[in-house]
C-alpha cells in the first residue's frame, strides 16, 4: 500500500502529465523523466529539459504485458518468455515498433524500448495515467543517472516534479536487449549490461524449445546512445585498471594525460581539472556488486558536492563477474580517462 503523501504526489503528476508537462518518478532502477507517449509537447520537452540529443531514443514504460503488446508491431514468443521471467523488472526489450509509438520517441528507428518497472510507485503511476511513459533517467545528457529524489531536483530545479520514493534500490539502468527473428531463429543482442544478466536469461531459454542465438549489435543506428562518455559526474574521475602503480605515478600520469584530453567527446563535455593536481580522492565501492551498484551514482554525485581535485577508483582482481561488468560499463563511461 502507497502512503497517502505518495498517492497525492501520483495525482498532481497525473495531472501535469496531461497537461504534457515532464515529471521526475522512480523506478528500481535508476530515477526516471516521465512524460505521456501520446503527448508531442511531454515528449519534446524530455529532450530540451535534458538538453538530450534526438538520435538517442527513449525507453517506454508499461505497467502489463497487455500494454506492452500495443505498443510493438510483433509481441513474439521469445518476448513473451522473457517477459513473463523477467518483468516486472530491470529488462529493456527492443522490438518492432506499433504505430502509436512516434519517431520522436524512437530518434527514427523502426523498433522500441520496452519495460515494465517493478518499482510500485512507477507502476502506480502508469496506471492512473492510462498510458506507456516515454522516460530516460532524470539527468543532464551525458551525466550521473540520479538515483534519489534529491538528484532530480539538484539536475532540474524546482520547475520539474518528482515523486519521492526514497533511493533506487538496484541503482543502475537497465539491462537492454533487442530481439529479431532471422532464418528460423531469434536473434538476440545485449545493448546494455544491466542487472538482469545474460547467464540468467540463458538458464530460462536453455529450458525452452526456442532456437536462439546471441549476436553482437553490428549496425551502430540499432544501438545508440552508447557514447564512449556517459555518465561523467562533475570532477576528473579517473579508472586506474593497474592496481600497483605508485601514488606519486598515478599523480604524474593523471597530470599530463588530463591535460591532453579534448574538451568535447561525442557532444559530451570532458570534465579535465583546472590545475595541477595535488591530491587524489579514491572511490570505494561495497566487494557485493548488487551493493556497489546501488551505491556507485549517488557516491559520484557525494564525491562531486566535495569537490575533489580529482577522485580514482581502482579496479581489483576481485570485481570479476557479470554483475561487475556491468558496473564497469558505467565506471569507464564515467572517467575521464582511463589508465592502464
Ligand atoms: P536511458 O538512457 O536509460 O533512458 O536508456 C535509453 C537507452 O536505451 C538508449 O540510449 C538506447 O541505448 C536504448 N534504447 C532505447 N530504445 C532503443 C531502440 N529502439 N533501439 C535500440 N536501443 C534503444
Ligand atoms: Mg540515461
Amino acid at each position: 500500500m502507497l502512503s497517502a503523501e505518495l498517492k497525492l504526489q501520483i495525482e498532481e503528476a497525473t495531472t501535469r502529465l496531461k497537461n504534457g508537462e515532464v515529471v521526475g518518478f522512480p523506478t528500481e532502477t535508476v530515477y526516471g523523466l516521465a512524460a505521456r507517449i501520446d503527448s508531442e509537447a511531454g515528449i519534446k520537452r524530455i529532450f530540451s529539459t535534458k538538453e538530450r540529443p534526438f538520435f538517442d531514443p527513449l525507453i517506454v514504460h508499461v505497467a502489463s504485458i497487455e500494454q506492452a503488446k500495443s505498443c510493438t508491431s510483433e509481441w513474439n514468443e521469445m518476448a513473451e518468455l522473457l517477459a513473463t521471467n523477467f518483468w516486472p523488472g530491470p529488462l529493456t526489450l527492443v522490438l518492432p515498433k506499433s504505430k502509436n509509438i512516434s519517431d520522436l520517441i524512437t530518434s527514427g528507428l523502426p523498433t522500441v524500448g520496452l519495460r515494465w518497472p517493478a518499482h510500485p510507485v512507477a507502476q502506480e503511476l502508469i496506471k492512473a495515467v492510462g498510458v506507456p511513459l516515454a522516460a530516460p533517467s532524470a539527468n543532464k545528457f551525458g551525466r550521473t543517472s540520479p538515483t534519489k529524489a534529491q538528484h532530480v531536483r539538484e539536475e532540474f530545479g524546482q520547475a520539474v516534479q518528482v515523486i519521492d520514493a526514497g533511493a533506487s534500490e538496484i541503482g543502475i539502468e537497465s539491462t537492454v536487449i533487442s530481439i529479431k527473428f532471422l532464418n528460423d531463429q531469434y536473434q538476440l543482442a545485449l545493448l546494455r549490461k544491466g542487472a538482469v544478466l545474460q547467464t540468467k536469461m540463458n538458464e530460462v531459454l536453455f529450458k525452452t524449445r526456442l532456437r536462439f542465438q546471441w549476436v553482437e549489435a553490428i549496425d551502430k543506428k540499432e544501438s545508440p546512445g552508447h557514447m564512449q562518455h556517459h555518465y561523467m559526474p562533475s570532477m576528473p574521475f579517473i579508472v586506474c585498471r593497474n592496481p600497483h602503480l605508485k601514488l606519486s605515478e598515478l599523480s604524474t600520469i593523471l597530470n599530463t594525460r588530463l591535460a591532453e584530453l579534448p574538451d568535447l567527446i561525442d557532444g559530451v563535455k570532458i570534465i579535465k581539472p583546472t590545475q595541477a593536481i595535488k591530491k587524489i580522492e579514491f572511490l570505494k565501492l561495497s566487494n557485493d556488486p548488487a551493493q556497489a551498484a546501488r551505491e556507485v551514482y549517488s557516491q559520484l554525485r557525494a564525491a562531486s558536492l566535495r569537490k575533489p581535485e580529482a577522485l580514482c577508483f581502482i579496479q581489483m582482481p576481485q570485481h570479476k563477474g557479470e554483475m561487475w561488468e556491468s558496473i564497469f560499463d558505467r565506471l569507464y563511461k564515467a572517467a575521464s580517462l582511463i589508465v592502464d
